[in-house]
C-alpha cells in the first residue's frame, strides 16, 4: 500500500535494529515511554522490542483514551443513558469498558437503555435531527485528537437550532499527564529517560508543547508516527539524544507535525472549551488543569448542566492493575487476573478493551512471543 509500506520494510527496520544495538551503550539502561496507545499498538503487533538490545526497554504509557477514562465517569454515562428519553452516543471502543457493579454500556443498552455506538460526532448530530422527540447526548472522550471534531459538533449543533443535542466532555491534554508521570515518584513513579511522544495528538498541539519537559525535566521527546519505522527510528534518536547528554524535541513525524501545530483546530477547540480544575485519570488520580469543559457560553449543549449529571466516586475492581500499567509501573503480564479471567472477551479493566490499552495488545501480540522467547 502506498505510503504505508515503506514505513513497514522489514529490512529498513533491521537496519534501525542494528544501528540502536551498535550506539546503545550496554553499560547503562535507556528506558523510553512510548505515550500513545498507538504507540503501544505498533510496538506490539510489529514486535518491535523484540529487535531492541536487552538495555533498551519501552515502557507503556497512558495514551489511550479509553484506558484513562475512570470508573466514575463511565457510570456517569451509564445513568444519563438510563434516563427515560434519552439517548447517548459513543465510540465502539468504549461500549464494554467496565463501569462499577460489573455494568457497561453494553450491558445498559442490553438492560433497555437507548446507547448507540457512533463512527463519529456527526453521527449524534444526525441522530440529533432524525429524532428531534429524544435528548441525544454524546459522550466525548480523548486527548486532543478528537477534541476538534466535537468542539465542530457543538457548532454545527449551535447553527442548526439544535435544542436536544449535547455534550458529556471527558476530553483529557496530554502534557498534564506527561507532567504527572514525571512528577510522580517512587514507588509509585517510574523512572523515564526519554519519550516518544504522540503522534497525532502532535498534528494538532504541535511540538512546543513538549518543551517544557526537555527543559525543565531534561527529558528528550521525539515525537513518532504510528508505523514501525517512525517508532524504531524514534528510539534510535532518543538513544542518540541520552548518549549525547542531550535533552530535546526532536520531530521524527515531519511529514504530519508542525512546530505550531493546527491553528485552526486549536482555535475551534478554543472557543468552546476550557480547562477544568480538576479531573480524575485512571490511574494517575485527580490532576489539576488536565482536561476541558464546556465554557459557560456553551452551557445550554452541556449535557452535566442539562441533567444534572453529578459523578459518585467508584472504584476499580482491586485485582486489576490498570493503573499501575497507565504510569508505566507494571506490564500487562504482571496482572495474575490477565490471560485468565481478563481477555478481550471478558475484560477485567479498561486497559484490556481498546486495541490501544496496553493488556490487549499485549494478549493480541505480545503473549505469543513472550512464550516462544521462554522455549526458547
Ligand atoms: S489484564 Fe485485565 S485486570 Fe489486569 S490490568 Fe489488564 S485490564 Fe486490568
Amino acid at each position: 500500500m502506498k505510503h504505508v509500506d515503506e514505513y513497514r520494510d522489514g529490512a529498513l527496520a533491521k537496519g534501525i535494529a542494528a544501528a540502536i544495538a551498535r550506539e546503545a551503550d550496554p553499560g547503562r539502561t535507556y528506558r523510553l515511554m512510548e505515550f500513545c496507545g498507538g504507540h503501544t499498538h505498533a510496538i506490539s503487533r510489529y514486535g518491535l522490542e523484540d529487535l531492541l538490545p536487552p538495555q533498551v526497554r519501552m515502557i507503556h504509557g497512558p495514551g489511550c483514551p479509553v484506558c484513562v477514562l475512570p470508573m466514575a465517569r463511565i457510570d456517569l454515562g451509564i445513568a444519563c443513558a438510563r434516563q427515560p428519553g434519552v439517548t447517548v452516543c459513543v465510540y465502539g471502543d468504549l461500549m464494554r469498558v467496565p463501569g462499577s457493579h460489573r455494568s457497561s454500556f453494553l450491558k445498559a443498552k442490553a438492560e433497555g437503555a437507548d446507547v448507540r455506538m457512533v463512527y463519529s460526532t456527526l453521527d449524534a448530530i444526525r441522530i440529533a435531527e432524525r429524532e428531534p422527540h429524544r435528548q441525544v447526548v454524546f459522550f466525548a472522550i480523548g486527548f486532543e485528537t478528537t477534541t476538534p471534531p466535537t468542539a465542530l459538533a457543538l457548532k454545527a449543533a449551535r447553527k442548526k437550532g439544535l435544542k436536544n443535542f449535547s455534550v458529556v466532555c471527558n476530553h483529557v491534554l496530554t502534557p498534564s499527564a506527561m507532567t504527572a508521570i514525571l512528577q510522580s515518584g517512587e514507588p509509585e513513579g517510574v523512572r523515564i529517560e526519554g519519550f516518544v511522544g504522540p503522534a497525532h495528538v502532535s498534528t494538532i498541539i504541535g511540538t512546543r508543547p513538549y518543551e517544557l519537559f526537555a527543559r525543565d525535566y531534561r527529558k528528550p521527546v521525539v515525537i513518532a508516527g504510528f508505523e514501525p519505522l517512525d517508532v524504531a527510528q524514534a528510539i534510535l534518536m532518543l538513544v542518540r539524544q541520552i548518549n549525547q547528554g542531550r535533552s530535546e524535541v526532536e520531530n521524527e513525524y515531519i511529514r504530519a507535525v508542525t512546530a505550531d501545530g493546527n491553528a485552526r483546530a486549536q482555535g475551534v477547540m478554543a472557543d468552546v472549551f476550557e480547562l477544568r480544575e480538576s479531573f480524575e485519570w485512571r490511574g494517575l488520580g485527580f490532576l489539576p488543569l488536565s482536561a476541558l469543559k464546556l465554557r459557560d457560553t456553551w452551557a445550554e449543549f452541556d449535557a452535566e448542566r442539562r441533567f444534572g449529571l453529578v459523578e459518585t466516586p467508584a472504584k476499580d475492581n482491586p485485582a486489576c492493575e490498570c493503573g499501575a500499567i497507565l504510569r508505566g509501573v507494571k506490564r500487562p503480564s504482571e496482572c495474575r487476573l490477565f490471560g485468565t479471567v481478563c481477555s478481550p472477551d471478558t475484560p477485567m479493566g479498561s486497559c484490556m478493551v481498546s486495541p490501544e490499552g496496553a493488556c490487549s495488545a499485549h494478549w493480541t501480540y505480545g503473549r505469543f512471543r513472550e512464550r516462544e522467547r521462554r522455549v526458547a
